[in-house]
């Protein structure tokens, strides 16, 4: 059987919280020029859209971390396969991420980008999972907040397939 796929946020919907996202970053970083580092691959598409709805300058940068463990949790070994290729040095750098669950993708990513020497470092997730968090970290701005559930679509895969919909959608086996 396939799966069910029940709908969770619509187009206008998703365009809306990036709206909302996209005014505070801008009036928090006025005057300011950070660098967008989004999560290959699950970020691209909203960081695409996000960057778009700026009225800041931003460079773009990505990082691709894989996180090897079972389909639908994340194991915790984490590895990043694509490091950053900007100087990120006395630089404020905005973390773009789809979406934020147990929280150790983003522990790791903090981790690693503390070397470098940001200037500061602050999180934007277009979907959080607070309820399953398993390490504190910051989550600065956050488009939806969502309390369980495995979700596909807008960049989000299940085994690859669906980061092309344009809607996000929860997957029920
Ligand atoms: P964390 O390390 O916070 O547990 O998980 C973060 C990563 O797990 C996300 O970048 C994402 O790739 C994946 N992930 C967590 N929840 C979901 C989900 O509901 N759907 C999809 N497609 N990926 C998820
Ligand atoms: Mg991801």
């Amino acid at each position: 059987m396939p799966p069910t796929m029940v709908p969770v946020l619509s187009r206008a919907e998703i365009a809306q919280k990036i709206k909302t996202l996209a005014r505070r970053i801008s009036q928090d970083y006025a005057d300011e020029e950070p660098v967008a580092i989004g999560i290959l691959k699950g970020a691209f598409v909203f960081l695409a859209d996000l960057v778009r709805e700026l009225t800041i300058p931003v460079e773009i940068d990505f990082v691709r971390l894989a996180s090897y463990g079972s389909d639908t949790s994340s194991s915790g070994h984490i590895q990043i396969t694509k490091e950053i290729e900007l100087d990120i040095s006395g630089r404020h750098v905005l973390v773009v991420e789809d979406i934020v669950d147990s929280g150790l993708t983003i522990a790791y990513l903090l981790d690693y980008l503390k070397p470098f020497r940001p200037k500061s470092v602050r999180v934007c997730t277009l979907i959080d999972k607070a309820e399953r968090r398993e390490v504190k970290i910051p989550t600065h701005y956050v488009g939806h907040v969502v309390e369980r559930g495995f979700l596909v679509g807008y960049g989000l895969d299940f085994d690859e397939k669906y980061r092309a919909l344009p809607e996000i959608y929860h997957l029920e086996p």
